[in-house]
């Protein structure tokens, strides 16, 4: 056999060669992982059992990407609060924000390359006690195609259904993670492993009521995306608790994160249609997309639009 091919033989708790032999693991490993992964900017670090994650779809099932993972590390960034307030105010005054640039880059831009940074360090991390640790990047769909269940996304994995999992917080109406720090102002990304570190209870706080609130997140939607019923809603269990969230119309959302409204911060309104556009139709309507607006991915790369359900949320 390629010896390039074969399956390292697992050994729990021995470090690598070169660093003294030193034997850690359970509650040790996973509190040096946690310490470690804080020391390199992560403001959040939780760890889940997988078996939490059962019931998951194919797509997303851990065990697809790592046949024998236990263990789920999950993984946060907190945003800039000033750019989402900025954009925040700009609906409760309705009135365009006077730039989204920087809720662009200090939301997302920037923030995805950290997290796929910590994802990487973490799992080396894991490697170097010659475990198998598997990161998923922060921001990249399954599919590019928009496909009728999966309209944008999602990713490999469901980054907020293992925030979840792993005792950080709870998934509100507007299907984005809370966290009682940071509310929904926080991005996240995940590693699975086959280390069996010791997990974080899951929280049994509800973070979003969506009544209580007013569906704040619904009426600041401008594409309709968000329903303002609370009959229209996606129930999920996660280790026990139960997670409640909007039947998001997930194209609806595409089209106001993709910049084809000016409310939402694109240059001009292309008007929506009435039902789901095919993914050839999409592509002839995103071709309406100012070129001026475009440019602006020639020098900063992927850029969020919209944001408003995200930064007038209350929730924490
Ligand atoms: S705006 Fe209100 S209803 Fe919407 S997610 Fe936040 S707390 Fe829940
Ligand atoms: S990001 Fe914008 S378009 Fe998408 S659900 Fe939130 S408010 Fe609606």
């Amino acid at each position: 056999m390629d010896p390039s091919t074969q399956k390292p033989e697992i050994t729990p708790g021995r470090k690598k060669s070169g660093t003294g032999g030193q034997k850690i693991r359970g509650t040790q490993l996973t509190e040096e992982l946690r310490a470690y992964l804080k020391g390199q900017g992560a403001d959040l670090v939780g760890f889940g059992s997988v078996s939490r994650l059962e019931g998951a779809p194919d797509i997303m099932n851990p065990s697809r990407y790592l046949p024998d993972a236990v263990t789920v590390i999950s993984i946060g960034l907190h945003i800039n609060e000033a750019a989402c307030d900025l954009i925040a105010r700009s609906v409760r005054d309705n009135q365009a924000p006077s730039s989204y640039h920087s809720y662009q880059m200090f939301t997302l831009s920037i923030i995805n390359p950290q997290l796929d940074k910590l994802a990487y360090l973490g799992a080396k991390f894991l490697e170097n006690f010659d475990y198998r640790a598997y990161p998923f990047p922060a921001n990249m769909p399954h599919f590019q195609k928009p496909t009728k269940e999966y309209p944008g996304g999602p990713g490999d994995i469901s980054h907020r259904h293992a925030g979840v999992a792993c005792g950080l917080g709870d998934i509100g109406w507007h299907n984005l993670f809370i966290t009682t720090q940071y509310g929904a102002r926080q991005k996240m990304t995940t590693i699975v492993t086959n280390a069996p570190l010791e997990p974080d209870p899951v929280l049994e706080e509800r973070l979003c009521e969506p009544e209580a609130c007013g569906f704040q997140c619904a009426d600041a939607c401008p594409t309709g995306a968000i329903p303002g019923d609370i009959n229209e809603k996606v129930t999920v269990k996660i280790g026990g608790k139960v997670v409640e969230y909007s039947k998001i119309t997930g194209w609806r959302c595409r089209w106001g994160c993709s910049g084809m409204l000016k409310s939402t911060g694109g240059y001009r309104d292309i008007p929506m249609p009435a039902r789901e556009p095919g993914s050839e139709e999409l592509l002839e309507y995103k071709k309406q997309v100012d070129p001026w607006q475009e440019r602006m991915k020639i020098y900063v790369g992927l850029i969020p639009y919209c944001g408003r359900c995200l930064s007038i949320c209350p929730g924490r």
